[in-house]
């Protein structure tokens, strides 16, 4: 076998089976590793907003419509607590049927795990990557599985582990010093398809329409994350009410709290040669606006689709992989700064802020064209 054809994909989280899928139907030979157990990411509590550009790369890839259906976002309701100011996003004002669909992480992994069982990708589960390195010819990865060790090679090694251990780039990172609090929940006026992003003096607070209820990601300094997740329903819904405010009645709790730290963490391009970086290996974002899968997901398939376009070319030769680098540059540094600089914006409590936000608010509510131009960029990343 010459292992210059075969692309091993390291986790088998969505950016990585979708990037498994997308080079599959694009004739590559590629085995994707995943150190959960089969079906192990189906317990993850996170809830995605896929944006409508999503929506359009998971139907090439065969993953949509997805059982149970995802819940429509039609319009986006974004305001600051503490403030005036307050813009509604809408589809229409972004000429789409919808601005994203919200999907629980389980769903998503269901779907595309069962897209990958008609496909010709090998699958190993359980199986953990120690270590990779790369020269002129092939790349290895030191696998573990089921208690042994071994060593695969292939031409191209593309890293969609979440950022876990292996260290293979240069990386920056910011503590943001916040967890997101997360789980379902319900409320007593219905969403009628609309998303909350409400910005308070703590951090900002989602809820996006999920099924019958809400999504909620709710995000705070980390210590009095772990104070709500600790206290009972009544006490924590007593809370969200207080800083959300009274536009959606009480609210009642589904199902358990989950506490996530967050970090900003960018990777510059891989050092080992014949490696790449995609997903939250490559940028791992706060969570406000959901942008960190929908950007992860572009990863994915402009990887795909520059190894085919590139057809005969050695696809983890050094010359591909600058240019995917060089390709995907502009979408992450602007969705990166667009996260970042909502955080930095809405989350200091300096007096003088706070007008001038809702400024920026009121100025955007009146401006149909730059309502339509965030909401594009939000759907379509930087390229919108
Ligand atoms: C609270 C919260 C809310 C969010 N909401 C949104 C949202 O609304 N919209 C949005 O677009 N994004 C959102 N995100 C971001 C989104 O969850 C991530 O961007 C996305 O999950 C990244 O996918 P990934 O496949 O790159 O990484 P992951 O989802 O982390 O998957 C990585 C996979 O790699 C496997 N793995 C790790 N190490 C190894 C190894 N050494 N060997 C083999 N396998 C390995 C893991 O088991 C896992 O299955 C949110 C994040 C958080 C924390």
């Amino acid at each position: 076998m010459n292992v210059h054809n075969e692309i091993i994909v390291v986790g088998g989280g969505p950016v990585g089976s979708a990037l498994a899928l997308g080079l599959d139907r694009r004739g590559c030979a590629v085995t994707l590793l995943e150190a959960r157990a089969k079906g192990g990411a189906e317990a993850d509590a996170r809830t995605l907003a896929l944006s409508y550009g999503s929506r359009l790369i998971l139907e090439r890839l065969g993953v949509w419509p997805l059982s149970p259906p995802p819940t429509p976002i039609l319009e986006i309701n974004v305001s600051q607590r503490a403030g005036f100011g307050r813009v509604e996003l809408s589809a229409a004002d972004a000429a789409v049927p919808a601005l994203g669909y919200v999907v629980e992480y389980g769903a998503l992994q269901r779907a595309l795990t069962a897209a990958l069982s008609h496909s010709r990708v090998r699958i190993e589960t359980g199986c953990t990557a120690l270590a990779v390195n790369g020269d002129a010819q092939q790349a290895g990865v030191e696998v573990e599985q089921a208690g042994g060790r071994r060593v695969l090679h292939a031409g191209l090694v593309a890293i969609a582990d979440g950022g876990g251990g292996l260290e293979l780039a240069q990386v920056k990172t910011r503590d943001y010093q916040q967890s997101a609090l997360v789980c379902d929940i319900a409320s007593e006026q219905p969403h009628r398809n609309r998303a909350f992003e409400r910005f308070t003096d703590e951090g900002p607070l989602a809820l996006l329409p999920n099924a019958a209820g809400w999504a909620l990601v709710w995000t705070m300094h980390a210590q009095r994350a772990d104070a709500l997740q600790a206290l009972d329903e009544a006490a924590f819904c007593a809370q969200l009410h207080q800083a959300f405010g009274p536009a959606l009645g009480t609210f009642t709790v589904r199902g358990r709290r989950s506490v996530f730290p967050l970090r900003l963490k960018i990777a510059a391009q891989a050092v080992a040669p014949r490696c790449v970086l995609i997903g939250n290996a490559a940028q791992t974002l706060h969570p406000v606006a959901g942008q960190g899968f929908n950007l992860g997901l572009r990863d994915a398939f402009e990887l795909a689709r520059l190894i085919a376009v590139r057809g005969a070319e050695d696809a983890g030769g050094s010359a591909l992989l600058k240019a995917f680098f060089a390709q995907r540059r502009f979408d992450r540094t602007a969705t990166i700064l667009f996260t970042d600089s909502l955080i930095q914006l809405f989350s200091k409590d300096i007096p003088l802020l706070a007008p001038v936000r809702g400024l920026g608010l009121a100025a955007l509510a009146m401006i149909p064209a730059a309502r339509k131009f965030v909401a594009r960029r939000m759907i379509f990343g930087a390229r919108g």
